[in-house]
């Protein structure tokens, strides 16, 4: 393709995806394709010869848009928020047109340094200190991974140097709480820790992780011969946004020597509002920390913040320095290539970048407490509607809920059933789209407030969803 063909076709592509957000509305959250579907209308064979895009618009939409489950929906309150503001769109185009690798300073020096910049700016939106710095991550389950990393070698002296975990004499421990996120057993397993060695703590009637618990647990593995090397504590958990008390995880973690590595993968956005850093106090004693600006925040997927307070100990852990790609700078620059796992890297500090310029600070504080407030909305109404009950604490975006009529009172199989057929009747109406959990064996209806284009209507539409939903199922 020509940079004229190019200009043609793009300018035909940004009217369509501009056409997309304006109809979102009138779309049906949830895809309605049957499994096979998408991939039914696609040749088996790819094509030999070359057949141009000049029909890519008439197949997005008759191929790829009916399998799409539409994120940027107001009525999108499943999982958790995850906006593409139209800026990062912006900027996702930006970083693949000027298509540079930033791997390390000098394979695209405003790469590196652009990211140093924004990366700074978001540690002062919530409150870090200085002593933080921070590098983009794909993912949380990526950056989580890499903490545990860097806290397997702190605590072996760099085993990995030597004959790696497999030769120490005693296992190390891994702790959490029993709601954690699944990324964090699994960045336990990816380590080496073995399952038997990964603790996963008891917590309180508000699911938040319990200190003393934590502090018996690792006493326990200390008389046993065993090392315990590493907590996570969850600042808003996947299910209820439930919040570990991190300063008293940081109390236990100092006490014995763990790495503490802050998993705040929602709820991170939510500190640049100066009024719920309550909500983690203790952080900045913390070894790691981790949130995704990629879902509440604005920046399209994939953005994930990493921040850690010894980055020589980062840099130590992943850096590799083979001569090929050693560079005339390398004293003098970030390489971003030893702040992570693989060496290829997109420029994706751009969409940090652009977000931020399009809405500033107060912008996104103002978005971040419209959703909390929608959220408060609703808690208040279930929590004095008949036959609705609230299964946990509100202090985010996520309402937990379920409905528990007189009738089927004490018979969880049955309540079971109940609120699954009303997620699924939501759902099948198009109109919004809910998922649920189980949360120490109860059934619960999540509301996950906080796309970008979710008002309070859409929040009382899904309320009175939920409510027809359930009339209709009895
Ligand atoms: N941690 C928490 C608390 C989460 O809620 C999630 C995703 O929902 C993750 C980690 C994993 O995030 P990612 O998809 O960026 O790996």
């Amino acid at each position: 393709m020509d940079p004229a063909e190019f200009r043609r076709l793009g300018h035909e592509l940004v009217e369509w995806i501009a056409a997309y957000r304006e109809r979102l509305e009138e779309l049906p959250v949830m895809s309605r394709v049957e499994p096979g579907e998408v991939a039914a209308q696609l040749p088996a064979e790819p094509p030999q010869q070359g057949e141009g895009l000049g029909d890519i618009v008439a197949d997005l939409e008759r191929v790829v848009l009916p399998g799409i489950t539409h994120w940027n929906h107001p009525g999108w309150f499943a999982y958790f928020p995850s906006n593409s503001d139209l800026a990062s769109v912006l900027a996702d185009l930006v970083s693949s047109g000027l298509g540079p690798q930033g791997m390390s300073w000098q394979t695209s020096p405003a790469a590196t340094e652009v990211e140093d910049v924004v990366m700074d700016w978001l540690r002062q939106m919530i409150g870090l200190p200085e002593s933080f710095t921070g590098v983009i991550h794909d993912s949380a389950s990526t950056a989580t991974f890499t903490a545990l990393l860097c806290a397997r070698e702190r605590t072996t002296g760099f085993a990995q140097n030597r004959r790696g975990l497999q030769a120490e004499e005693s296992p190390l421990v891994v702790y959490a709480s029993d709601q954690a996120h699944s990324s964090i057993p699994k960045a336990a397993l990816l380590a080496g820790f073995g399952a038997e060695h990964l603790r996963l703590i008891a917590t309180d009637e508000e699911h938040a992780l319990r200190a003393d618990v934590l502090e018996k647990a690792v006493a326990e593995d200390r008389a046993a011969g065993r090392r315990p090397c590493a907590v996570v504590a969850a600042t808003g958990t996947t299910a209820t946004t439930a919040l570990d008390p991190v300063a008293r995880v940081a109390d236990v973690a100092e006490r014995h020597g763990l790495w503490l590595h802050v998993d705040a993968a929602l709820a991170g956005t939510a500190m640049i509002c100066p009024e719920y850093r309550w909500m983690w106090e203790g952080v900045e004693r913390a070894d790691s920390l981790v949130f995704n600006p990629h879902k509440w925040m604005g920046p399209g997927f994939d953005l994930s913040a990493y921040y850690v307070r010894d980055a020589e100990h980062l840099v130590r852990v992943m850096s590799t320095d083979p001569s090929y790609l050693r560079t005339a700078q390398d004293g003098l620059v970030r390489n971003l290539r030893d702040w992570g796992i693989p060496l290829g890297r997109r420029f994706r500090a751009l969409k940090l970048w652009f977000v931020l310029r399009e809405h500033g600070v107060e912008g996104l504080q103002a978005r971040i407490r419209r959703d909390v407030a929608n959220a408060q909305w609703l808690k208040e109404q279930v929590d004095t509607a008949d036959g609705w009950e609230r299964l946990a604490p509100v202090p985010l975006q996520t309402v937990c809920l379920r409905h528990a009529p007189a009738a089927l009172a004490g018979d969880e199989t049955a309540l079971d059933t109940h609120n699954l057929a009303i997620v699924d009747a939501v759902n099948r109406s198009g109109q919004s789209y809910l998922t649920s959990a189980v949360v120490k064996g109860v059934r619960t209806i999540r509301v996950s407030i906080g796309a970008e284009t979710t008002e309070r209507r859409h929040v009382e539409a899904v309320w009175q969803a939920l409510r027809e939903a359930a009339t209709a199922q009895r």
